[in-house]
């Protein structure tokens, strides 16, 4: 796995993103603590699992930075649009990043 982003900033807060081994008794394979500025991924997820959860917590972060009160199915629903996109348009995202 090539290495992994360890911070992000969401509005006005910089995230620690933190691989993190999540217990196998919880449902969840990560999570997203805004009032202490981390997020946890399970760091045994597959790759593509992994920046798939990663970008499912960046949006619940950008749920609370911007009061949207995203559903979890709204959250997985945008996080997983998003990295289609992202994925299937290379140009787009050098585009918007000029
Ligand atoms: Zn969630």
């Amino acid at each position: 796995m090539k290495k992994k982003i360890t911070t992000i900033k969401v509005g006005p807060v910089r995230y620690q993103i933190r691989p993190h081994p999540i217990s196998q008794d919880e449902d969840c394979t990560g999570r997203c603590h805004p009032a202490r500025a981390i997020i946890e991924v399970d760091s045994r997820l597959p790759e593509d699992v992994y920046r798939q959860v990663l970008m499912h917590e960046i949006c619940h972060a950008i749920s609370f930075d911007r009061s949207l009160r995203l559903s979890e199915k709204n959250t997985d629903g945008l996080a997983n649009a998003v990295i289609q996109v992202m994925r299937d348009n290379p140009a787009l995202v050098k585009f918007i990043l000029k």
